[in-house]
C-alpha cells in the first residue's frame, strides 16, 4: 500500500535530499497522516536510520506522543493583550510540532508560533519537525505568513503538509513544497490494515480506511440491506418497522449500500439489466426525496414486487 509514496520516502531519505517542505495529498483515509507520522520519526531518528530505529529517546519521545490524549499535548500561547490562544500540539520531543487547528481553522497566531519554533536550535534530534493536518485549514493569512518561512527555509527544519484538497493550497506554497501523491487503497489494502473481510463494507468504502470502519460500525444496517435484497418477503416484513425508524443519515446510508448493492447485481445480472436499472433510479429517487416524508417501509416493499421479476 501506498507503494509509489512510500518508495518516494524513502529514496530521498536514504540518499540525504528530503526537500524542506512535502505536501502529501489524496483522499481522507489513505492513511497520509501515518505516514507522515512515520517519515517525521525517521527524520528525528537519533540513529538515522529509514524506517525509524524505534530505539533511541527520539523515536521513544514520538512513540509516547502518539499514545498521550491530545489535551495533555495541547500547548497555548498569551497574546500581547493577555489573550490564551492555542498554538499547536507537542508531546516530551523538543524538535517535533503538530500544526493543527483548534476549531476549522489554522489562525495566523498559531503560525507565529511556529517560526517561533522554526528559530530555535534542535534540542535532541538532528533535525526539526513540524507536522501541519490539515494543511488546507490554515487560512490565506496562515498560508502566506508560513510562505514567507518556506521561502528561506531553515536548513534543520522539515515541514510536512497533509491535505485532502490540494486546491485549497495556494500555488505559492505547492510550488515551495514537494508534493507527494496518495492513490486510493485497494480492497486488500484496507482489509489488510482494518481486518474488515465484509465484502460489502469493503467495496462501498471508497479506497478510504476511515470510511471503512465508519461502514464496520454500522454493520447493522448493511444487513438490513442485504436482507431486503436476499431475504424473504417475511424478513422484508419485520425490517420495515426498523427501517422507519432509523435518523435520517442512517435511512441515507441504508439506500446508498442498496444502491451499490444493486448496481453490484446489475453488472453480473446482464439479462435483468433494465429491471436493475429501474430499481437504481428509484433508490436514487427515494433517497433524494427522503426528506419529503416518503416512507422507507413502501418503498422496500415495491422493491421486493420488482426484484420477484428477475429471472
Ligand atoms: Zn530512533
Amino acid at each position: 500500500m501506498h507503494h509509489k509514496a512510500k518508495k518516494l520516502l524513502e529514496s530521498m531519505y536514504k540518499l540525504g535530499r528530503v526537500p524542506s517542505s512535502l505536501l502529501f495529498f489524496g483522499k481522507e483515509g489513505v492513511g497520509k497522516k501515518t505516514v507522515a507520522f512515520d517519515f517525521a520519526k525517521a527524520l528525528l531518528c537519533m540513529k538515522r536510520t529509514f524506517p525509524a530505529c524505534n530505539d533511541c529517546p527520539s523515536c521513544f519521545h514520538m512513540n509516547e506522543f502518539s499514545k498521550k490524549p491530545v489535551e495533555e499535548l495541547r500547548v497555548y500561547s498569551d497574546t500581547s493583550t493577555g489573550r490564551k490562544v492555542f498554538l499547536y500540539l507537542q508531546g516530551d520531543h523538543p524538535d517535533f510540532i503538530y500544526l493543527q487547528p483548534e476549531k476549522d481553522e489554522i489562525k495566523i497566531d498559531q503560525i507565529r508560533g511556529v517560526i517561533d519554533f522554526v528559530n530555535l536550535r534542535p534540542a535532541l534530534s538532528p533535525k526539526k519537525v513540524v507536522l501541519v493536518w490539515p494543511a488546507e485549514a490554515m487560512n490565506p493569512y496562515s498560508q502566506n505568513a508560513l510562505l514567507k518561512t518556506l521561502e528561506e527555509p531553515p536548513e534543520d527544519t522539515h515541514f510536512i503538509l497533509v491535505c485532502n484538497m490540494l486546491d485549497r493550497i495556494l500555488p505559492t506554497i505547492r510550488s515551495r513544497s514537494y508534493t507527494v501523491e496518495f492513490e486510493e487503497l485497494s480492497e486488500e489494502d484496507i482489509k489488510k490494515l482494518t481486518g474488515i473481510e465484509d465484502r460489502v463494507i469493503l467495496s462501498l468504502s471508497e479506497g478510504s480506511i476511515t470510511k471503512a470502519k465508519e461502514l464496520s460500525q454500522k454493520s447493522h444496517i448493511i444487513d438490513m440491506a442485504k436482507k431486503v435484497l436476499s431475504g424473504s418477503v417475511l424478513d422484508v416484513y419485520k425490517l420495515s418497522t426498523q427501517l422507519e425508524n432509523l435518523s435520517y443519515e442512517d435511512q441515507k446510508l441504508f439506500l446508498h449500500t442498496l444502491e451499490a448493492m444493486l448496481h453490484k447485481k446489475m453488472l453480473e445480472n446482464k439479462e435483468n439489466y433494465e429491471i436493475y436499472e429501474r430499481l437504481i433510479d428509484r433508490t436514487v429517487l427515494v433517497s433524494d426525496n427522503l426528506k419529503r416524508g416518503l416512507k422507507l417501509s413502501l418503498f422496500v416493499f415495491y422493491l421486493k414486487i420488482l426484484l420477484s421479476e428477475v429471472v
